[in-house]
């Protein structure tokens, strides 16, 4: 099949990857981006770092330009694809044909109540900006949800002097961070002021228009000026219902990031087995692999997940590979806690698994080879 017009649905950091990728690749023909945002592709990660701390703008989240020859659609969502014709419709009812589909629309943030209905969430640069504003009038922070992102909003309320409550039903940090690291990232954040609060009976919201606070089952009420739920994320499938593919655990792909020989779905919105890798370096490797599939069927690599994930809260800037696994206790490999830098290595009955840098430069290939030896050497 020849592929002359490849049409990618989508434009965060997967999509535009996938466009490069494909020019990197060899393909000549025309590449059609859809984005349903009205910006420029940007970066996600500095909306809860950066872009808080009035530190980054939108202009310098902006991601590179795409290449001069690819069109770019903005503020244009895809409602429908039809495979059989091989087109998606937009919103303003449009229908672009294709002859190779790349799957790229991300995820959205999760809410407790079912339309989201007075939250306030962190996803989108609209989102970071209309937060910080309402910050500068703010006193208190209630962030419900303990994960990375729900710390890192935390972190950045508290380095602005807010007032910060973090709750969760579950303890804070530890699926992504283990015991270990977990110990010393609460422990820095609540020897900053922050209370942290574990509520494993549930909560419910308190506030129609806008939420203002919890109420706990036991009974116990917990207000703040700016409540924000960071609850986790949804893969934006929806669009796809009519074509069957609308799975709310998000779309399942082969090892080379395909549904179809010419569709292939990328980064958020993509797994690649049981469960999503809703990460940054992953929807790149994932977007290189997927973009010389879909042009050169089974001679692409396939793809393999190298976990790799960064995050900044309380004065700590931590960078992971590979999976921490929960209750192993690390080798220090370098540095101290004395020294607030440090090099860890997790192993599994004598097998690495996973390296972590705490506050040190170190190259993400050697933190990746400390990680996952075998897979580098492979
Ligand atoms: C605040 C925040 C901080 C983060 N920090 C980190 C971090 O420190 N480290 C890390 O590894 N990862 C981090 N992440 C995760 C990382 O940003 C994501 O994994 C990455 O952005 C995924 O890229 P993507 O292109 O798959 O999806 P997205 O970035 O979600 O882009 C998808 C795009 O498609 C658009 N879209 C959706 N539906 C449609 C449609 N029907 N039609 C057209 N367009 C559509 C969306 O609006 C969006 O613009 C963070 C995420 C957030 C929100």
């Amino acid at each position: 099949m020849t592929m002359e017009h490849i049409l990618i649905v989508g434009a965060g950091i997967a999509a535009v990857t996938a466009a490069d990728a494909l020019r990197r690749a060899g393909h000549t023909g025309r590449i059609t981006v859809v984005g349903d945002e009205p910006h420029a592709p940007y970066s996600r990660p500095p909306l809860s770092k950066g872009v808080l701390k009035k530190t980054e703008t939108l202009d310098s989240v902006t991601l590179p330009a795409l290449p001069a020859d690819v069109e770019l659609l903005r503020g244009t969502p895809a409602v429908a694809l039809d495979r059989d014709a091989r087109t998606v419709r937009l919103a303003d009812g449009q229908s672009l044909p294709y002859d190779g589909l790349v799957i790229a629309t991300g995820a959205r943030a999760r809410t407790l109540r079912a339309d989201g209905a007075g939250e306030t969430v962190l996803r989108g640069i609209d989102d970071a900006l209309a937060l910080e504003a309402r910050w500068a009038h703010a006193r208190s922070v209630l962030v419900i949800g303990g994960g990375f992102l729900g710390m890192e909003v935390a972190s950045t309320a508290r380095h602005l002097g807010l007032d910060v409550t973090v709750i969760d039903l579950v303890p804070h940090l530890v699926r992504q961070f283990g015991t270990y690291l977990t110990e010393r990232m609460t422990a820095a954040a609540e020897a900053s002021g922050v209370s942290l609060v574990v509520a494993p009976e549930g909560i419910e919201l308190i506030g129609d228009d806008v939420v203002q606070g919890v109420r706990t089952v036991g009974g116990a009420t917990r207000a703040a000026d700016v409540v924000v739920s960071a609850v986790g994320d949804l893969p934006n499938v929806e669009w796809l219902a009519s074509a069957g593919l609308a799975d709310p655990r998000g779309l399942l792909v082969d090892s080379r990031c395909r549904i179809a020989p010419d569709i292939v779905a990328i980064g958020d919105v993509a797994r690649t087995g049981e469960r999503r890798t809703p990460h940054w370096g992953a929807a790149i490797d994932q977007a290189r692999v997927a973009a010389v599939a879909l042009l050169h069927g089974d001679e692409a690599a396939e793809y393999v997940p190298a976990p790799y994930f960064w995050t900044e809260q309380w004065g700590l800037d931590l960078k992971i590979c590979g999976e921490i696994p929960i209750d192993v206790e690390p080798e220090v490999i370098a540095g101290s806690w004395h020294e607030n830098s440090l090099l860890l290595q997790y192993s599994v009955d004598g097998v690495p698994v996973a390296a972590a840098s705490v506050n040190r430069r170190f190259p993400i290939t050697k933190l990746r080879a400390l990680a996952q030896p075998a897979l580098v050497a492979s």
